[in-house]
């Protein structure tokens, strides 16, 4: 008697293709890399210039950071269709603000432009237990802030002046939305704006990295946080960033205060190397830049001979661009002279946050 052969299973698991679409989403950016994000507006100010100067993410959203990702997506898209459907043709979604402090320009997304309402909209989802801490969540108050500050029409008018925050509360059984209004404040504008000024001009463009803020911690929330999932278990996060400014070893708790200690004693040798390597290379550097001013002298003389602004000789292409001098004013020396008044000049004051400053030299020992 012959038998029928079996039906072959098969091979094919929704679970993984979702797992590895999720994990793909979090690599996936809308966003351009060399700006300041208008959405992480008040956060670590570390973080946002070595995102800005593309340094390598050292921690990689893991799994569950995909999953909680997808899980807030997927609730933000479900209320703007509702509000899509009950209001058809009145909400703009996704819209773009732009802002200088990118390269070449910054961008940032308002979820909901609703221009009949003249209102801004920002959707969150957030856990029971973190609505339980307390909401809004400041900065989200700041993101919202920044899209009211930067949305102006094309004549440089502000026409919305209002925003909301919609939180979704996820519980157990259901979902809660619950709205917090937001009105433009001029003077946290500015703050938010100057922040961001000085990120961008003393930090961007002069590839100078703040200072891990005072009150970080390498356990503690931004750089550190724990999430439990439904077994139970304990999961990680970490800013992305986090192997840039902490060690594994380096939690303050522990912090051994005995200078005689090999922990301290190497801390600081390796400070001091750091330091000579950094001198050397300096004075390297400036060689290289002598060099490259006489190179350069001679060849303008050959760019003016020849009257070309592109040459190749061997495999080496050069192009030539004589770039114009840039305008600056010396507003001390105006001051001084009165020839500028401090009372007008205030509005365009901005100071830039202080820093600590290391000398270091070695010491004969006994
Ligand atoms: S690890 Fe902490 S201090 Fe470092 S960039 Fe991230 S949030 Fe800022």
């Amino acid at each position: 008697m012959s038998s029928k052969p079996a039906k072959k299973i098969i091979d094919f698991k929704l679970d993984d293709a979702l797992k590895d679409y999720m994990t793909k989403q979090l690599n996936k950016t809308r966003f351009n890399p060399r700006e300041l994000r208008l959405s992480e507006n008040g956060s670590c100010p570390r973080k946002r210039v070595l995102r800005a100067l593309g340094y390598s993410v050292t921690h990689p959203m893991t799994l569950d950071d995909a999953k909680n990702f997808e899980k807030g997506r997927a609730i933000e898209l479900w209320l703007t269709n509702v509000l899509d459907e009950l209001y058809p043709g009145e909400i703009i979604r996704e819209f773009v603000v732009n802002h200088p402090y990118g390269d070449p320009i910054g961008e940032g997304h308002v979820d909901i432009v609703w221009p009949s309402k003249k209102l801004l909209v920002e959707i969150k989802a957030v856990s029971e237990e973190r609505a339980n801490q307390g909401l809004p969540i400041q900065g989200h108050v700041d993101q919202l802030m920044g899209y009211l500050h930067y949305k102006k029409d094309a004549d440089g008018k502000r026409y919305y002046t209002q925003g909301k925050i919609i939180y979704l509360i996820i519980g157990r059984y259901g979902i809660t939305p619950v709205e917090y209004p937001v009105f433009y404040v001029p003077e946290k504008g500015e703050a938010l704006e100057a922040e961001m000024k000085d990120l961008w001009l003393n930090h961007v463009l002069k590839e100078v990295v703040p200072f891990v803020p005072k009150d970080a911690h390498a356990k503690g929330f931004p750089c550190y946080w724990e999430s439990t999932d439904l077994k139970g278990n304990t999961c990680p996060h970490y800013c992305e960033f986090h192997g840039h400014c902490w060690t594994e070893d380096s939690f303050l708790d522990d912090i051994c205060t005995e200078l005689d200690d090999p922990e301290n004693k190497e801390l600081f040798a390796e400070y001091h190397r750091v330091r000579e390597t950094m001198k050397a290379l300096d004075s390297e550097n400036k060689k290289l830049r002598d060099k490259k001013g006489v190179l350069e002298a001679r060849l303008s003389r050959l760019y003016e001979k020849l009257g070309e602004k592109k040459l190749i000789a061997g495999d080496v292409q050069i192009s030539r661009a004589v770039i114009k001098g840039r305008v600056s004013y010396d507003i001390k020396n105006a001051l001084e002279c009165g020839a500028v008044d401090m009372e007008a000049i205030k509005p365009f004051l901005s100071q830039s946050p202080g820093y600590e400053r290391f000398t270091v030299r070695k010491v004969k020992q006994d």
